[in-house]
């Protein structure tokens, strides 16, 4: 399979007024085509930053980024504004989850869909705004021809998400970057639009970086997931592998504090304790370990030693991060763990 995107070591960090801020510190990974790769995580985990970085949009900030991103042979990180520029659009497009925001209030939708088009093809205004109406009608909004004259905030929030889609997609790209697209939306909306990306990513055959907190969205769209915690990846593998036989204790924690339909409605909902650490100082050693309810069990010191993201067993594509041996973790995971999803 080829790869469409490859991330190597990329490292995004801030200086601020109270340090040194490691929003992102030594993540790599790879999306083959036609694919979707979930990266999930909190708030601070350094998703959003990956994707960001991704689409090269801290060039000529104060961030500085080191490691290789490589989409269609260019590397995001050495090239020129100019380049990623050319790249934006027909190799790489953005859903952002705030649509009204991404939108420009003043221009009617469909002039912001063919202008997008226009900046990476040579057309006329009349055959951009052509392909504007056909995305619109293709992302499920009626009346496309009419709704190209409104604006922004005459559609609702989910309407506004499919002109984002459309607007995306209008130049066919390799590969789609959807930041918590469905966040803001309630279920049944949310429902709609995951169902509408996966139709398209059958149309136009892109692959999908799919950005999100939610692991019931990661349940619906993804193939592969890679599990993100204070700037750093924790656990990669399969959506089966990572939901039904997860290694982390993070991914423990969250997959057990999913509220359960089933059961006394009195029982009590199951939380990961404390906080996400702070990027600037980073606990020493494993950046989990002032949660983690089984660091005790690890033969190595988890406070000092942070572990390497390695094979659940040699050869394995299923990687984790954290000093457990394989054997105490499948216990626990039997003992603890699975009688509680
Ligand atoms: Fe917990 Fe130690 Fe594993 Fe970190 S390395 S997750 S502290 S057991």
């Amino acid at each position: 399979m080829t790869a469409i995107l490859q991330v190597k070591d990329l490292k995004v960090h801030f200086q601020t007024d109270d340090g040194l801020v490691k929003a992102v510190d030594g993540v790599s990974f790879e999306i083959e085509a036609g694919k979707t790769l979930g990266i999930v995580g909190e708030s601070g985990s350094g998703k959003s930053v990956t994707s960001l970085a991704i689409m090269g949009l801290h060039k000529g900030s104060r961030a500085a980024v080191s490691g290789e991103i490589l989409i269609d042979g260019v590397d995001v990180n050495q090239a020129t504004e100019a380049e990623v520029n050319k790249l934006r659009g027909k190799s790489m497009a953005m859903i952002f989850q705030d649509s009204l925001a991404a939108l420009h209030p003043f221009f009617k939708v469909g002039d912001q869909i063919a202008e997008a088009y226009q900046v990476h093809n040579k057309v006329s205004k009349k055959a951009a705004q052509q392909v504007a109406v056909e995305m619109l009608g293709r992302v499920g909004i009626p009346n496309p021809t009419q709704r190209m004259e409104d604006f922004p905030h005459q559609f609702s929030g989910g309407m506004r998400q499919r002109v984002m889609i459309a607007m995306s997609l209008s130049c066919n790209p390799k590969l789609l970057i959807a930041d918590e697209p469905t966040t803001a939306l309630d279920v049944t909306v949310q429902a709609q639009i995951l169902d509408l990306l996966r139709d398209l990513q059958r149309e136009f055959g892109s692959s999908i970086l799919m950005i999100t907190h939610d692991l019931g969205v990661v349940a619906e769209i993804a193939d592969d997931v890679l599990l993100m915690y204070a700037g750093k990846a924790i656990e990669r593998g399969t959506v089966r592998e990572l939901l039904k036989t997860p290694e982390h204790p993070y991914a423990w924690g969250l997959l057990t504090s999913i509220p359960k339909l089933t059961g006394a409605t009195d029982s009590e909902l199951l939380a990961i304790p404390g906080t996400p650490p702070s990027l600037i100082t980073l606990p020493s050693g494993c950046s989990f370990s002032p949660r983690c309810s089984y660091k005790n069990r690890s033969k190595v010191d988890c406070e000092s030693a942070m572990p390497e993201l390695a094979g659940v067993k040699s050869n394995s594509s299923h990687l984790v991060s954290c000093h457990l041996s394989e054997t105490d973790r499948v216990a626990i995971f039997k003992s603890e763990i699975a009688p509680k999803l």
